[in-house]
């Protein structure tokens, strides 16, 4: 694998690192505030992240999930929630559009997706279905030439703000778990369609997170993504895609820890007039800073291949499981570093908090550990 960035990819990182450092200041306000990220998502737009991997015919920037990983990571390293909206809408509701939509259904959505005119989101976990997918109870059944959605969904990340969703629902009742179920483009403005109250947070507390209620929902025959029945298949593998995506951000937030450590103990150092505050400290910021390499390379790993159109499913829960372990580990340790101060309202604080849910969302690390073990006993 070549390590170094080739000069678009530079400039890539370039572009992003600079959008970032607007992002960075009001992170922490936002975060006190739970103010979901509007401007910053506007400009973000203008900018064609919110049409990453979106053809430049329909309005993209027509990048390969390698040039996105290294944009995104720049975006977490500075705002968590603003990253997690980018990487939901980027890779869980644009990208099954553009994998297994029609042309006129990529022309309906996505042009105005990467404008930031709509935002997307994934629907698939329910009340009575979280790890356990397939367990879902929504169901779609055929009403006339379309369908009638039921059904109750559950942390459903931008929930409110978006306008454009992908929904996962049970169409045949009689089929194996896996096998009868199909996923459907919802329009936020469908009538029988509500959104409950902001869930209240641990951590990414400036993006948006709601139960969603599907009653009667009425759609038309041409909401169905891809084939019929084939949904859940879609559904775990756009989830590839996705855990690469938020392996970038647990990248993102153990680099940050890491920079905040370095920039904390620089000066306590200096002050003592001696290269380090302690050989612990030195020590433990090595420890730190080679987590970060290593997981960035795996994320790097799993997007070459996901460029390449190789299978990549146990490579990116490599990638998020050793991703989220190296932010939350990084996250203690900076607060281990610098004590009281990082543990009450500053950045290292938000990072702590921020960290926690890179191990539970688009598969918990027992989930990641299992499609593992599958793929080495070939299952
Ligand atoms: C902030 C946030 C945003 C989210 N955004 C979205 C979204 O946009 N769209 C969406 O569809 N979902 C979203 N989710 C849901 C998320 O994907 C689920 O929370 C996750 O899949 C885990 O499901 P659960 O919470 O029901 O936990 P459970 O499945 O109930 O798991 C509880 C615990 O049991 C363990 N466990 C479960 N099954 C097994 C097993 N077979 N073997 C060993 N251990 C097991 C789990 O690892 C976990 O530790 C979001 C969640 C959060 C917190």
């Amino acid at each position: 694998m070549d390590f170094a960035l080739n000069p678009r990819e530079s400039e890539l990182q370039a572009n992003a690192r600079a959008f970032a450092a607007t992002a960075l200041p009001g992170a922490m306000q936002r975060d006190a505030a739970h103010e979901f990220p509007v401007a910053l998502l506007q400009e973000a737009a203008r900018r064609g992240y919110c049409g990453l991997g979106v053809p430049t015919a329909l309005g993209g920037m027509g990048l390969g999930a390698l040039e996105q990983c290294i944009v995104l990571e720049e975006i977490a390293r500075a705002d968590t929630s603003l990253h997690v909206t980018l990487s939901v809408h980027n890779s869980l509701a644009c990208g099954p559009i553009l994998r297994w939509g029609t042309a006129a259904q990529q022309q309906q959505w996505l042009p105005a997706m990467a404008a930031g005119q709509c935002l997307g989101a994934y629907a698939l976990t329910e009340p009575a279905s979280g790890s356990d997918a397939a367990a879902l109870h929504t169901k779609a059944v055929r009403d006339g030439t379309g369908w009638r959605l039921n059904g109750t969904k559950l942390w459903i990340t931008t929930g409110v703000s978006a306008n454009t969703f992908v929904v996962f629902a049970r169409t045949d009742p009689a089929a194996q778990k896996t096998k009868g179920i199909s996923a459907f483009i919802v329009s936020g403005d469908a009538p029988g369609f509500t959104r409950g109250k902001p869930e209240n947070k641990l951590g990414i507390r400036s993006s948006e997170t709601v139960q969603l209620f599907f009653e009667d929902v009425l759609l038309p025959a041409a909401a169905l993504l891809g084939e019929e029945n084939r949904g859940f298949g879609y559904a775990m593998a756009t989830l590839d895609g996705g855990r690469i995506g938020i392996a970038t951000q647990a990248v993102g937030l153990a680099q940050a820890a890491l920079d905040a450590t370095v920039a904390a103990l620089k000066p306590v150092a200096a002050a003592k007039g001696c290269a380090f505050t302690s050989q612990h400290a030195d020590f433990i910021m090595a420890d730190m800073a080679t987590r970060t390499e290593a997981a960035r390379l795996l994320v790097w790993r799993a997007a070459r291949l996901r460029d390449q159109g190789i299978p990549h499913t146990p490579e990116a829960s490599m990638a998020k499981l050793f991703a989220s372990e190296a932010a939350n580990r990084n996250c203690r340790e900076a607060v281990a570093l610098l004590g009281a101060e990082a543990y009450s309202g500053g950045t290292v604080e938000r990072l702590l908090r921020d960290a926690r849910v890179t191990e539970i969302y688009e598969g918990t690390s027992e989930v990641q550990r299992m499609l593992i073990a599958r793929a080495l006993r070939g299952a």
